[in-house]
């Protein structure tokens, strides 16, 4: 990405409040970048303007843009949608109109970058889709809204589907941040302590342990008195054991997938 100017629809944001063109800081090339496209650009960056993954975009360790469809609609009014054919409830966002926004947002892409449709019907996201992201140039992500997007558009570009989970959001904005925030702070850098991200839930196919600071006692609540010990031995075994014993209690799927990749055997 570069500093000439951008086209049609196309804005750049930041966490700072400061004017973007007021900035004056370099964009990085190469740097990790989502390209979001919505009826809601101001929605961006929303929580991912805050804490590690705002001071991250900031220090330019990925950037984020937006597409306005907005601004590819039809006519006078910049319609977007229209009734579904066949009849039934509801409005469809238009395949020419999301086929001009994808143009535009995918355009100077670097090849490899995914082409994402966040929808309720999509594969649902997990913590290694995150970290395929991750390692990745970025991700390009559409954003539904109403009944969401003429099949056509996704038959074209073939878009993959991701879904958030097994509900019903009113629009793309809050998973596609999910997505983005799941996979920066995977990005070197970004959370300062790599370390976290390796013993974290789902990183060994295991919920992680529970966690505890100060006060040593609360409400008549004592701290576990192992993780007062000192004997890191003994407190990485006993994380461990609460670990698979979460884990098989409450998500026995994972517990099943972890057994059959065989990892039962500890
Ligand atoms: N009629 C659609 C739902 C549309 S909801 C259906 O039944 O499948 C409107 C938009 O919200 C969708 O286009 C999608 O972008 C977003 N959305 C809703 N639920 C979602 C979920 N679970 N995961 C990701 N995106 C979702």
């Amino acid at each position: 990405m570069s500093d000439t100017p951008r086209s049609h629809g196309r804005k750049s944001i930041s966490a700072s409040p400061v004017p973007r063109d007021l900035m004056g800081q370099p964009r990085l090339a190469g740097v990790w970048a989502a390209h979001v496209i919505t009826l809601f650009p101001e929605a961006f960056p929303g929580p991912l303007g805050q804490s590690l993954t705002g001071r991250a975009l900031k220090d330019g360790l990925w950037a984020l843009e937006t597409t306005h469809l907005r601004d590819f609609g039809e006519g006078r009014h910049r319609n977007v949608d229209d009734t579904p054919a066949g009849g039934g409830a509801g409005m469809v966002l238009r395949a020419d109109v999301m086929g001009r926004a994808i143009e535009a947002a995918t355009a100077g892409a670097p090849s490899g970058r995914p082409l994402i449709y966040l929808s309720p019907r999509g594969t649902p996201f997990t913590q290694a889709m995150a970290q395929d992201l991750a390692r990745g140039p970025g991700v390009t992500l559409i954003c539904g809204r109403f009944e969401g997007l003429d099949e056509r558009v996704i038959e074209h570009y073939r878009i993959a589907e991701v879904s958030l989970g097994d509900f019903v959001l009113t629009g793309g904005e809050i998973a596609a941040q999910a997505l983005i925030d799941a996979a920066v702070r995977l990005l070197p850098g970004v959370l300062g302590n790599a370390a976290s991200t390796e013993e974290e839930s789902f990183a060994s196919g295991l919920l992680e342990h529970p966690q505890y600071t100060r006060p040593a006692t609360w409400n008549g609540r004592p701290i576990p008195e192992v993780l007062l010990s000192g004997d890191h031995a003994k407190i990485a075994a006993w994380r461990r054991e609460q670990a698979k014993v979460l884990t098989r209690a409450r998500r026995p799927d994972l517990w099943r997938d972890r057994q059959a990749r065989g990892n039962g055997g500890e």
